[in-house]
């Protein structure tokens, strides 16, 4: 069906003269003029099945009915029922509204659509339609003669209809709100009540393109490393990008915790064995509480006896928090690898050997990333050290994956497993021999657990030492993150990388001191997890020590985590501050480009990073809108 869209503010004889010329015939003019075929056939014109006319409340169509009866021409009225002509801003907008409504609709149905329009403020609109929309031509009839002008070399195809399903008139209530008032064989007459959807969605987007274009346009002129930041964020207007890039965190503490805290997150960096604060550690261990020790098996003694430990603070959880962190409560800096990892000496595999506390865990962890905004979660975990009383690794790794399934509304989780430096041969062998049975026959196994993790105290093993023991998930093409640089001096990245194939570094904190190593981790982009009060509690840094503003600077993929969170008694959010405590000049831009590193270097699937980086960049979007828009 070809169709003409037109609109009629005061006479009708601008659509007589179009129908005339289009459809060739002989009413208005006594004989056609040979300007007409000749107009015609250089543009091109087919005759038309419909005339689609926008209107307003107190025209009269008597003459317009009477003049389609005689050509049989069918014709659609489309009338704003609530104004009678446009001499208001309300009634200017109500007409456009109208106008992009029936334009939609009218590209949705055509072949090929002409659309024309009177002169005035009305002939603006149209001309917007069609640069939105798209038409087959657009024709201009000017008073002064008969001749209609054509612009048609600068039409566009369409800026929507094509590329987007999401703007359609279906999604815009076209239909339930005209209401057919009058209909006669060809002749109807739809009155339209205000709708403003689909002209607000246009704004909104005319709006976006505006800023894309313009910052687009000075990101081309100064390339500079901005372009590693959530592409949706340049439809912000200048003034909100200029306003994050100076916000610096640390002035206003109570401000930036509610900005970080509602931004989207992801976690990278988070050990299952160290996220319980004390007095979370006492709700898991009432999960064992009707738990019988055997006593043939010392193991389940000792769990017991912890457990027991626990619950004599059960109504006292401050004192159970003095107990854990007496030594280091005056200074918990720079303790120390051993020191730290003894504060954890009530948890991880001390207590998650019962299906009941590794879940009751799991359960406290989904609740605190659903009130830190974490979209996204890598938890690294060794399942073999659970096996001491009667779960298998098996039944560890299906309780860890079926209990955070229940959160997979909430938020996207894998898991990262953990081979321990400490252990002997013996065991790192046989921890990777059963992940290679896992991954090789557990398809829930495969598709969660990504990753494997080199952790423990860095003195006891370099990297290099593990090439061999490490060969079989090589060759699973297992992605690799190894916890090095922490304590270790820069040879232990090294190593992880060059034997162990690392994609990631856990802490990483000494990469400056190798220049050459340190390009090549710009260059391969391998991930650098960052754990501020971690690192503090265990190396001490002076203001302004921190390696992290020099990692960004340069363009590394660098991201924060907590490490464990209920041993460092922090939370995610908290981490964003502590590095701006640590880094002076932390800036907002930094952490939205901190945030989208951890996207690209999380060790989950295309499309889900994908999936993830939409769902980011929106909420982002909506966030910084809401707190620096006008
Ligand atoms: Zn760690």
């Amino acid at each position: 069906m070809n169709l003409l869209v037109t609109t009629v503010t005061d006479s009708i004889k601008n659509v007589e003269q179009l129908l005339s010329l289009v459809n060739i015939s002989s009413d208005v003019f006594s004989t056609i003029p040979d300007e007409y075929y000749e107009f015609r056939e250089r543009h091109n014109l087919s005759s038309v099945d419909e005339c689609w006319i926008i209107t307003f409340n107190n025209q009269d169509f008597q003459e317009l009915k009477k003049y389609c009866k005689v050509n049989r021409y069918k014709i659609k009225i489309f009338r704003c029922c609530s104004i009678s002509g446009l001499d208001s801003e309300n009634s200017l907008r109500e007409s456009k509204a109208l106008l992009y409504n029936v334009i939609l609709k009218a590209k949705e149905c055509a072949d090929k659509l002409y659309l024309s329009s009177e002169e005035g403020t009305i002939y603006g609109d149209m001309q917007e339609s069609a640069r939105i929309f798209g038409c087959d031509c657009f024709l201009h009839i000017k008073n002064n003669t008969n001749i209609p002008l054509m612009i048609q070399k600068d039409v566009p195809s369409s800026l929507f209809i094509s590329t987007d399903n999401e703007i359609c008139s279906e999604n815009f209530i076209f239909e339930s709100r005209l209401d057919t008032r009058e209909s006669e064989e060809n002749f109807e007459i739809y009155n339209s009540t205000p709708n403003y959807h689909l002209l607000e969605e246009l704004e909104t987007r005319n709006k976006q393109a505006i800023h894309l274009y313009g910052n687009f346009y000075g990101m081309i002129k100064n390339p500079r490393k901005e372009r590693e930041i959530f592409r949706k964020l340049y439809y912000l207007p200048q003034h909100i990008l200029d306003k994050l890039k100076a916000y610096k965190l640390g002035e206003c503490r109570e401000k930036d915790l509610w900005i970080i805290q509602h931004l989207p997150k992801a976690e990278l960096h988070s050990h299952i064995g160290g996220l319980l604060l004390p007095e979370e550690l006492i709700e898991v261990a009432l999960k064992a509480k009707q738990y019988e020790p055997n006593t043939s098996n010392e193991e389940s003694v000792k769990f017991c006896d912890n457990i027991q430990t626990i619950l004599k603070y059960q109504n006292t959880p401050k004192e159970l928090e003095y107990e854990i962190y007496k030594d280091v409560k005056d200074n918990f800096k720079g303790i120390g690898i051993n020191r730290y990892q003894n504060l954890g000496d009530y948890q991880g595999s001390k207590i998650l050997l019962l299906k009941e506390t590794l879940e009751a865990t799991l359960d406290i962890y989904a609740n605190h990333l659903l009130r830190e905004n974490i979209k996204y979660v890598e938890i690294r975990c060794s399942p073999y050290n659970y096996t001491k009383l009667d779960m298998t690794i098996d039944d560890v790794v299906m309780c860890i994956i079926n209990t955070l399934d229940k959160y997979s509304n909430c938020f996207d989780y894998r898991l990262i497993y953990i081979i321990s430096r400490q252990a002997k041969d013996e065991r790192i062998e046989s921890a990777i021999s059963d992940y290679c049975r896992l991954y090789d026959n557990n398809s829930r196994f495969k598709e969660k657990f990504v990753g494997v993790d080199v952790a423990g105290d860095e003195e006891y093993r370099r990297p290099s030492e593990l090439r061999n023991l490490f060969m079989p998930l090589l060759q699973r093409c297992a992605r690799v993150t190894i916890h090095a640089g922490e304590t270790d001096k820069v040879e232990s990245i090294w190593e992880a990388v060059y034997h162990l194939n690392a994609d990631r570094i856990g802490h990483g904190l000494k990469l400056l001191d190798n220049k050459e190593l340190y390009e090549r981790f710009v260059d391969k982009k391998i991930g650098i997890e960052m754990c501020p009060s971690s690192n503090d509690q265990i190396i001490g840094y002076e203001k302004g020590e921190y390696p992290l503003l020099n990692y960004m600077r340069e363009g590394l993929r660098v991201t924060l985590n907590t490490d464990d969170c209920g041993i460092s008694l922090t939370n995610l959010s908290n981490e964003y501050i502590k590095a701006a405590e640590m880094c002076p000049g932390l800036t907002l831009w930094d952490c939205v480009v901190l945030i989208r590193n951890s996207l690209c270097i999380a060790f989950c699937d295309e499309m889900t990073r994908e999936k993830l980086m939409h769902r980011y960049e929106d909420e982002m979007l909506n966030l910084f809108n809401n707190i620096f828009g006008e």
